[in-house]
Parts: structure tokens; sequence; C-alpha cells
């Protein structure tokens, strides 16, 4: 792979403390000597192969296109994967790395604890010890992923500063890695951060579209007319897009939480509300949190960055983004739930949402593949809490 500046045109980058930059220098040392490497690539292959079930199916979901009443819609189906989303995809090209390296623990942040779990499974797999640091809030508010975490092994630990969620938890891992990088690995779980996480992240999530590439031309022998992918910290999107970046017939379109309504002051829509700014070490899009109250009905979502890349794109026209709310994703989430036997996380909801729309509003020949990026097991709760109330 050709070596990267760390820049996707004027956004991410690496505005870190000097002690940090050290380490991140280190890391890419070790990506760039072993993304390529035959060795390493046929170990992530058995792994995605035996233990996460890939390849997801490209699913043709036939009721869901009726219902919609135009474009083809295909499932990419993360869901499928174990432990139910696209976040393991990353962790285990991570430990991978981190295995390679000879590192002996394992740190990493987590929000609504999805990213915990992937990391503490690849632990647990490894037998490599793992600490994942939390909000207090968010260890509050996601019990049953704490618990989950600690059932695999892992050591979670709370971090009580400012608001005490996801910001705060990636400070301290940050520190932690700072500290004590000789033996340990910062895993992190999206395509943010400082270079070389968005790189490294999206690499190792492209396996999403470089199947999808293969299964629409077997199943359909063209490309898709349109992708589309929710966006959170934006990892399932550019593993998605990604491997269609050069295919200028297909249109990527990444869907970002409305919330409560985009004029409504409580959303997540950080490309299309916000500003260009840094956080935690890299250069994006940014929702003032002064102004904003970062909001959204999936926890996975509400993050008030953005991969730099989906940044660059948005800006040089690739990629569109556009938002759906809370309540559009939520009756989304009902329809797929109904009309396929599908239970989707309310994250991938959002991009189910946008999806049906779109494909109402185009012709039958048209080809529509929405990634599906997680089950909705873990949304139960929520949901039955919620009732109807949003
Ligand atoms: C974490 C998560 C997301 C959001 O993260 P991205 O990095 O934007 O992909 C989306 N869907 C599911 C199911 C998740 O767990």
């Amino acid at each position: 792979m050709e070596k990267s500046n760390g820049y996707f045109g004027q956004f991410g980058g690496a505005y870190v403390p000097e002690s940090l930059k050290v380490v991140l220098n280190d890391l890419e040392k070790t990506f760039y000597r072993y993304i390529d490497d035959e060795d390493f690539n046929r170990e992530l292959d058995y792994y995605f192969k035996q233990y996460v079930g890939r390849e997801s199916p490209l699913y043709y979901a036939e009721r869901l296109t009726k219902h919609a009443g135009g474009a083809k819609i295909y499932l990419k189906r993360e869901d499928l994967n174990h432990t139910g989303a696209h976040k393991i995809n990353n962790a285990l090209g991570q430990i991978l790395l981190a295995k390679r390296v000879n590192k002996k623990r394992i740190i990493a942040e987590t929000g609504a604890g999805q990213h915990g779990v992937a990391t503490a499974t690849v632990c647990a797999l490894f037998g490599i010890d793992c600490t994942v640091y939390m909000g207090a809030v968010d260890v509050k508010r996601q019990e049953h992923n704490v618990f989950r975490m600690k059932m695999l092994g892992a050591n979670v630990v709370p971090v009580f500063d400012g608001n005490a969620t996801l910001k705060e938890a990636v400070d301290k891992a940050l520190e932690d890695f700072v500290l004590n990088s000789q033996d340990t690995f910062y895993l992190f779980g999206s395509a943010v951060g400082p270079h070389p996480y968005p790189l490294m992240v999206r690499e190792f999530q492209s396996v999403i579209g470089r199947e999808a590439r293969k299964q629409i031309l077997q199943q359909e022998g063209r490309l898709a007319d349109y992708l589309i992918a929710c966006i959170g910290g934006g990892s399932n999107a550019i593993g998605l897009f990604h491997p269609f970046v050069d295919d200028k017939e297909v249109n990527m379109i990444g869907v970002e939480p409305g919330g409560k309504g985009m004029d409504s002051g409580f959303h997540a829509a950080s490309i299309s509300k916000g500003d260009i700014g840094v956080i935690h070490g890299f250069k994006c899009y940014i929702l003032d949190e002064e102004t904003t109250n970062i909001h959204s009905v999936a926890a996975g979502l509400d993050y008030p960055g953005v991969g730099p890349e989906h940044s660059y794109y948005k800006d040089t026209g690739r990629a569109k983004y556009v938002s759906v709310t809370d309540r559009e994703a939520l009756d989304a989430f009902y329809k797929l739930s109904k009309l396929e036997g599908i239970i989707p996380a309310l994250e991938s909801s959002h991009a189910v949402a946008y999806g049906m729309k779109l494909a109402s509003t185009l012709p039958k020949d048209k080809i529509i593949i929405i990634n599906l990026s997680g089950r909705g097991d873990k949304d139960m709760e929520q949901i039955m809490e919620m009732g109807n109330r949003i």
C-alpha cells in the first residue's frame, strides 16, 4: 500500500502531543509492515471466515423492495457476523497487528459498548489482557454491554471526568497508551482519531465493500447505482464505500442521525451541520456542543465528530450526506422486522429508512445496496421502554 501523509484533503492528520506522536509513528510502521503481508492477510482471512462467519450475504430484500415500490433493495448482512455487527472486522484486524508486534495488553474506548464487546471478544479469542475505558454515565446506561465485556474477561474502567461519556473515555485510553506503549496496543473503534487510525480502520472494514462488489456483479451482472450506510464515526460506511470510490457510476450516500430534527438542537449530524475543527487529534466536521445536544436514538451514532475521509468526500462531492430523524429510523426498524424478518440495529435503521425513501423515487431497474451494519438484539430493552414514544 502506498504511504499516506495522514490527510484526506485538508482533513485528518495527527494533532497530538509529541509523546503520543512517537507512539503513533510506531503504530504506523507496524500497519504498513503488515497490511500487504501475505501471511498476515492469510491469518486475517482465516478468522474472518472461521470465526466471524464471512462472507456475509448480500441479500435481495424482495418484500421491502415491493413495499418501497421502486428500485431493487439489497442488504449487506453485517448483522449476521459473530457479535452482531461490523465492528468485529476491525477488532480482528487490529488485534492481529498487536500480536505480530508482541503486545501483551489491549486497551480500547467504548461509548454504547459495542466496540468494547468486539474488543473483549477478540481478546478472549487470543488470550490477551483487555482493558476497556468507558464513561461512567455510559457504564450506567449500557449495563448489559458492561456485563457482556466482563463475561468475556475484560476489565471495564469507568471514567468520571467531564461529561463522563465517550469523549472522556478516548482521552483516558490515549493517556494509558502513551504511558504503557511498550507492551500495550490501543485498539480504536471507528474510522476517526489521529492518523493512522482512520486509514487502518478503513482498510480492515473494506472487506465489506470488496465482498459486496463481487456479490453484486455475480447476482446482477453490474454494479449498484447507490450505496447507503449510516454514519457514526463512519467506519461501516467507509468500509462499504471505499472499494467503489473509483467507480464513478456508483453513488454513495451516508446517513447521519437527525435526532429530534435538524433544527431541534438535538441531533448528531456532524457533516450536515458541523464546522471544520479538531477533535481527538484529527481535523473533520464537528458539531458545537454549546449549541447542539449530541443526540440520537441510536447510541452508536452520537459522536460530535466524523471520519476525515467522509469530511473530504463531502467537500469533493464524491459522496452525499443526508439525515433521517429518530422517528423515521424507528419506523424503518419496525418495517424491516415485519417485512423481512430481520430486526436491525437502531443505527442501521437510519440507512434502511433513507434507502426505502430513495427507492420509492427511482425506477425498478435501479439497484440500491444498504449496509445493514448490525442486528437489533442489543436494542430490545430500549425499544420496550420507549414503546412508540419518541
Ligand atoms: C458502532 C455502530 C455504528 C456506528 O459506527 P460507524 O463507525 O459509523 O460504523 C453503526 N452501526 C452499528 C450496528 C454499530 O454498532
